[in-house]
């Protein structure tokens, strides 16, 4: 912290270091300006190497949300029918008095009806899962599979690599050939763009993999637009042309990988021309950048989750996790693959120290995925199952707009015997759904420690500003409930400076994390030049223990899967995230939702025309699940035979109460039990 004293007779302007909570990759160094008590300015922080003085634009009105006049300052109850947002204000001390006694009432017949909902609303390690966490199994209730993002992908990546680790983000400035795929870097990894940029400067070629043509899109050197759900098929006919044509470091498949025979055969059913008719692209193009991965040096993949988020989606992430081991591209400084550098921090986080999963005692509660909730609200008892949920505890999370298939989500929170608390900033569509509704701080206002997916620092969040209004942490409301309902344990009482210390373990210590910010992880130059990935030989799997050899699945909705339904509705929709949203966080700032102006769907014009639609229209677009109501965009970033539904607006401020998850359904992928968000197929006509 320091500050400085202006010449005139203005009170000082003090400089906090903070980090940005978001789920984005960049973890973001913040250098807070606080005058007077009051935040009146959010930058980049200058010297963090990854943020370089700048933050996205959504983060830079930070203080806007913050100071939000709809901002959530004291407990409520709900005196309105669920849904409808009517509240009274109450103290905190009423507040948990009845919440505590309700969840004992609960937890008394079996605390597993009792189900905590969460996600990266924070990144934080302390108000994400800690003090929450040793409550909930303290409590015995259901444990929650955190499935709703990056599970398909993460499983991928530790069944073929062992863990979550990738090539260091910098090094991007180093490639020479680098593969954007699954991502719009400029609007959802800004500061890996920089690093990509960089590189093309110096002549690097950059090629975007994605079905829509995005900003980043725009600014490669070239664009292939493949169908969704697709990419594993790319992904084996890519590796196909190595192997016909002697792309192959032979020499690092055998010394560093397992499972090459059965890949390789898969690989050879694969030729461009297969590819091409299931992507929708031509074969030649296929050809070429297979030349491309072959020849040109250093070489790296920048993988995200959009293109898992479909049947297929494990598959496909170990496929393409497998093509720098093929060409042995490891071997060098800017090559290689990142999906998720979180697997990195294992040795330095104790997730065990801050969420005590001992506090279970030997029970073992059932797992609800957190991406069937709308199925599971409405699931009877039953011997499978388990006993029917009675409560929901949410935070960091608003299920209610982001949940698949809103039609069931949201007729599970308006059920009238469940009982819900949702710990917030804002009255959310989820929020609107609450018996009560707790007002949490933001990032401004407590302290948090963040680990990333993206980099490899560990950040310090100080806290800025006192609580805005009665907001409570997380931890705090936490800590104060389970006062309440008697947990009497001492870590249930351990602040929150005791819990960022428990966070840490091994080489990163919160003295110095204190002084200095950030701590960077010491990684190898060359991570696994020489193999060293962290599976138990040391070699990348392509047969890991339990699977077969990774293929292409079509996806649960398409033509080949599904043709009486692809008939009824021939466009494969995706919603990848409207740029100045991140997930439903920053909906309601004003500033930014003014910016995005209106809930769209892009279309290719062949399509709108074939329907009669035009440019700026009102459309319905529907499918056997619900109906979504938006404006139709002809700009030339759709492919024909996709709509793009930009996501995700808050269903009451979108258009007609509605949101795209109206379409969207509950079947899972193929490893790590996730949501299939890419993977729906609807119609669209007048609205
Ligand atoms: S959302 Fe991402 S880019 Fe924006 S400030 Fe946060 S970490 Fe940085």
């Amino acid at each position: 912290m320091s500050s400085s004293a202006p010449e005139s007779v203005l009170p000082p302007i003090t400089q906090v270091t903070g980090a940005c909570p978001h789920d984005c990759p960049d973890t973001c160094a913040m250098q807070v300006s606080v005058q007077s008590g009051r935040v009146v300015r959010i930058q980049g922080h200058p010297d963090h190497a990854n943020t370089r003085g700048a933050l996205c634009t959504k983060v830079s009105r930070y203080a806007e949300r913050t100071y939000h006049p709809e901002r959530l300052l004291q407990p409520l109850r709900r005196v309105g029918a669920k849904g409808e947002g009517r509240f009274e204000p109450v103290s905190w001390d009423e507040a948990l008095d009845d919440i505590a006694s309700r969840l004992g009432a609960i937890a008394a017949r079996d605390p597993q009806a009792i189900v905590p909902y969460s996600y990266a609303g924070t990144m934080g390690l302390l108000q994400g899962e800690s003090m929450a966490a040793r409550f909930f199994h303290r409590l015995g209730a259901s444990l929650l599979d955190r499935t709703i993002c990056a599970s398909a992908g993460g499983e991928a990546l530790a069944l073929t690599y062992g863990g979550k680790v990738g090539m260091p983000v910098a090094q991007f400035a180093d490639s020479r050939l680098i593969l954007i795929w699954g991502s719009n870097s400029i609007a959802s990894n800004l500061h890996f763009w920089t690093h990509a940029q960089a590189a093309r400067r110096a002549g690097a070629r950059l090629v975007c993999i994605d079905p829509r043509r995005t900003d980043t899109a725009d600014k490669c050197d070239e664009h292939l637009a493949l169908r969704p759900g697709t990419d594993a098929a790319l992904a084996l006919a890519l590796m196909h042309e190595l192997i016909v044509h002697d792309g192959l470091d032979q020499d690092y498949l055998d010394r560093h990988t397992s499972g090459w025979p059965a890949l390789r055969e898969q690989a050879l059913d694969w030729p461009p021309e297969r590819a091409a008719r299931v992507c929708g692209l031509e074969a030649e193009r296929i050809r070429a950048l297979a030349r491309d991965w072959a020849r040109i040096r250093p070489a790296s993949i920048r993988l995200n989750y959009g293109m898992q988020r479909v049947r297929g989606g494990g598959n496909a992430v170990r496929l393409i996790a497998a093509l720098p081991c093929l060409t042995g591209a490891w071997r060098e400084r800017g090559g290689g693959l990142l999906l998720s550098s979180s697997g990195w921090f294992k040795p330095v986080r104790d997730d065990a120290a801050l969420q005590r999963p001992d506090l279970l005692a030997g029970r073992q509660p059932r797992l609800i995925n957190m991406s069937t909730i709308g199925d599971d609200l409405l699931r009877p008892a039953s011997a499978e199952f388990g006993p029917r949920i009675e409560a929901l505890i949410v935070y960091n999370s608003n299920p209610v707009a982001v949940a698949p298939q809103s039609s069931r989500v949201v007729a599970g929170f308006r059920r009238e015997d469940l009982f819900t608390v949702v710990l917030e900033h804002f009255l959310t569509d989820t929020a609107d759904h609450a018996d009560y509704v707790l007002p949490a701080t933001t990032q401004l206002e407590h302290l948090d420690v963040h680990t990333s997916y993206g980099h490899t620092d560990v950040l310090l969040n100080r806290p800025s500003i006192a609580p805005v209004g009665e907001a409570l942490p997380n931890t705090e409301i936490f800590r104060r409930l389970a006062a309440r309902m008697g947990f009497d344990e001492p870590c249930m009482a351990d602040d929150d400076e005791a819990l960022a210390r428990q966070s840490l373990t091994g080489p990163v210590r919160y003295e110095d994390l204190l002084e200095r910010g950030w701590l960077t992880l010491d990684l190898p130059e060359r991570p696994f030049a020489d193999g060293g990935f962290p599976t138990a030989d040391g070699r990348a799997h392509f047969t890991p223990e339990g699977h077969g050899v990774a293929t292409f699945l079509a996806p649960h909705e398409s033509a080949d899967s599904a043709p009486e339904l692809a008939r009824r509705y021939p466009l494969a929709m995706i919603s990848p995230p409207a740029r100045h949203f991140l997930n439903s966080t920053f909906v309601n700032v004003r500033s930014l939702r003014d910016i995005e102006g209106e809930p769209v769907l892009e279309m290719h014009d062949d399509d709108a025309r074939a329907r009669g639609l035009v440019d700026g229209m009102l459309v319905r677009v529907w499918n056997d699940r619900g109906e979504y109501h938006c404006v139709l965009r002809l700009n030339r970033r759709a492919r024909a035979g996709v709509v793009h539904g930009l996501g995700i607006w808050w269903r009451k401020l979108g258009v007609r109460g509605t949101n795209v998850n109206e379409l969207t359904h509950q079947q899972l992928t193929d490893l790590g039990r996730a949501p299939c968000f890419y993977d729906t197929l609807v119609e669209v006509e007048p609205a």
